[in-house]
């Protein structure tokens, strides 16, 4: 044991004399932008807060999240406000200078997309997550996601400039990889465009816009709000009066309104549950997530 840890000692020392620096260690907030850090630069330590069964709107921000990002030499984010709840006392807490706004270690994705619907409604302290600036999940769109990667791997070269080649290279890859994949998935997904669906939370907002999907009805009756008795009535009604191809839902989300929505209308098979991010590392993960949403809806329009 000690005989190790000398060695250890020994190789990290003889590593920092040859100037080779350590391994990046990045926080990411989400697992789609661990994913996506982990593809550009491999060799980086990422370590995700919240997992794909997670609303990260919610998070508590434990002890051992604040010691993982005092540790990080790198932050990668969300923004727009969807870590409004947790992040800022995170940062405050992990007092580490190099992942506070405004620093080039805190990299925020809504910074470097477009977001729609921003929520013009009133703001209440019971209207929870309200997503003021525009819908924060940004992921579920794959030309956007590239746009966050584009605007990533310069700034991971900044904090890692010993990588910068790699990084860029892994960026390429990618690029032409994920942009084979929409091609894919947008001649796979023909069929859906132009059909309806129920949906509750804005977590799959960009994945209609980038298919030509209608979201009809959203089972909130404001953004972050849990679903009401009156308007679940008023959901009955409205997809009585217009069948919806299908009623989607984050696995995150209590399944009871969406299931009783789905046996009110006669058809229990019309609900897809479907997570709201990837689980797993690497590009893979980032693929196989839109694979599952895309077949899954495709299997509902055949
Ligand atoms: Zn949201």
């Amino acid at each position: 044991m000690v005989r190790t840890l000398i060695k250890l000692g020994l190789s990290l020392a003889i590593a920092m004399a040859q100037g080779q620096a350590l391994a990046l260690t990045v926080f990411a907030c989400e697992p789609e932008w661990a994913a996506l850090t982990q593809t550009l630069l491999p060799s980086a330590k990422v370590y995700s807060a919240t997992h794909h069964l997670q609303d990260p709107h919610h998070i508590e921000a434990r002890p051992s999240l604040i010691a993982q990002l005092r540790n990080a030499d790198m932050a990668v984010c969300t923004g727009a406000e969807l870590e409004a709840g947790w992040l800022p006392m995170l940062q405050a807490k992990a007092s580490n200078p190099k992942v506070q706004n405004g620093q080039r270690g805190m990299f925020y994705a809504a910074d470097h997309v477009t977001l729609v619907h921003p929520f013009k409604g009133t703001v209440t302290p019971f209207s929870g997550d309200v997503h003021v600036q525009g819908n924060p999940h940004v992921h579920a769109d794959p030309r956007r996601l590239l746009a966050v990667a584009r605007a990533l791997a310069p700034r991971l070269s900044a904090i890692a400039p010993q990588d910068k080649a790699g990084i860029e290279h892994q960026l390429q890859q990618f690029e032409t990889a994920l942009t084979g994949k929409i091609q894919a998935w947008e001649q796979l997904a023909k069929p859906l465009r132009g059909r309806s669906v129920v949906t509750q939370h804005a977590n799959f907002g960009y994945l209609w816009l980038w298919l030509g999907i209608n979201p009809v009805a959203d089972l909130e009756p404001k953004p972050g709000l849990p679903p009401t008795p009156t308007h679940l009535a008023r959901m009955l009604e409205q997809s009585r009066a217009a069948p919806p191809l299908a009623i989607v839902i984050a696995q995150h989300h209590d399944p009871r309104p969406a299931q009783w929505l789905s046996g009110q209308l006669g058809s229990p098979q019309k609900l897809i549950v479907l997570p709201a991010t990837v689980s797993g590392d690497g590009p893979d993960a980032l693929f196989r997530w839109f694979d599952l949403m895309v077949n899954r809806l495709v299997q509902m329009a055949p």
